[in-house]
């Protein structure tokens, strides 16, 4: 039998561990919102630089100094919480919708591997079609607030039926496809676009993946009609998925199960499919030189298409013609993200021309 005492003890332990708990949390959060933005930092920055200023007063005596700095304290909070209200609505929005039993932690291993199958096969199945789709996988955070604004549908997810939604000859393709647990709960659902800036080749589609994954903490295949490439939106990211890659992720994400690392043949399996995804899209173009070359220094682009080769095509603007018929490429120096950015969308409206 445990003792008085020790039973109090133990309910101490607890709280202080609570305690903890939860200020790390809060610390956690705010240095997130910092961190996400520029201004934030900037604003920071000055917080900490009036907190320095009120202790420096205080060590010196410096009695002026601690008046203004008290003020700057005492009024600089208001000022927090009203330049802060955005950060702080969305946060108390997430807390108010996130709940520990979302419908996907109902689901046995099995069926949320089968769900992870079915949703691979069909956005793979979508691309290969270059059917343009919107698929949002809905994880703690509810999403009822956006199933409300498509058409309730309540079916289990088959590839098939996630296939035939997004053909473009049916009234539902237009817009989401929100999955709840092993359930599709509805089609056509609208989501607000995110004011980030992406990359101009990315259009609202993609934007409204972002836009989702910005304020939820929701999985969103986006599946591009006009690439056939598949992407996936996490916390206002977008990477480019192959089927692997895209498994992996979801399996992860879904199943909590971590696939080895170091696994030879799915690392090669990976590194075909994504040759062969780009070569494809390029084989697709305009018969220009396709051009490969080294880039030195890394790409930091918000899309990650990573990967230290950069294939692309040379639009016609970039060749020099030699004695009629043959054809030089000039070199150019790529060392901006700008530049790079400007070779590919030569090579894209190269390709529009004819
Ligand atoms: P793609 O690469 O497939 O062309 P994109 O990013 O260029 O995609 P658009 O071509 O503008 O985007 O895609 C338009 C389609 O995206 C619409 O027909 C609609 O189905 C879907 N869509 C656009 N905006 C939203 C939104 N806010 N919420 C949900 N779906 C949207
Ligand atoms: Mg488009």
């Amino acid at each position: 039998m445990l003792s008085y005492t020790t039973l109090q003890n133990m309910i101490q332990i607890a709280r202080m561990v609570i305690d903890i708990a939860i200020i790390t949390l809060l610390v956690y959060y705010c240095l997130k919102i910092v961190r996400n933005n520029s201004r934030t930092i900037q604003i920071f920055k000055g917080v900490l630089f009036v907190v320095f200023m009120n202790a420096v007063a205080q060590f010196f005596g410096l009695k002026t100094v601690k008046v203004v700095a008290d003020i700057l304290v005492q009024w600089g909070f208001l000022a927090v919480i009203i330049i802060f209200q955005p950060e702080i609505r969305s946060i108390l929005e997430k807390l108010g919708k996130s709940s520990v039993f979302s419908r996907m932690s109902s689901l046995s291993g099995n069926e949320r591997e089968e769900l992870v199958d079915e949703i691979v096969d069909a956005s793979m199945n979508l691309a290969s079609q270059r059917v343009g789709a919107l698929i949002t996988i809905e994880q703690t955070h509810s999403l009822s607030d956006y199933i409300k604004t498509g058409t309730p549908m309540n079916s289990i997810v088959t590839a098939d039926l996630l296939s035939s939604i997004f053909v473009t000859t049916t009234p539902l393709h237009d817009g989401a496809v929100i999955i709840q647990g092993d359930r599709i709960a509805c089609a056509s659902a609208y989501f607000l676009p995110t004011d980030k800036s992406l990359p101009r080749r990315y259009g609202a589609r993609h934007r409204a993946a972002v836009g989702i994954s910005e304020i939820t903490d929701s999985i969103t295949i986006v599946v591009s009609e006009q690439t056939g490439s598949v992407s996936l939106a996490k916390d206002g990211e977008l990477t480019k998925m192959t089927q692997t890659t895209l498994r992996k992720f979801l399996l992860k994400a879904i199943c909590n199960e971590e696939v080895e690392h170091g696994d030879n043949n799915d690392q090669n399996e990976d590194k075909n499919e994504r040759i062969e995804s780009i070569f494809n899209d390029l084989i697709e173009k305009e018969d220009e030189p396709i051009v490969i070359e080294k880039i030195d220094e890394d790409v930091d682009d918000q899309v990650n298409d990573s990967g230290v080769l950069k294939i692309f095509r040379k639009s016609k603007t970039d060749q020099e013609e030699i004695n009629g018929d043959q054809v030089v490429t000039k070199p150019k120096k790529r060392t901006k993200k700008k530049d790079q950015e400007e070779v590919v969308d030569t090579s894209e409206k190269g390709g529009d021309k004819q």
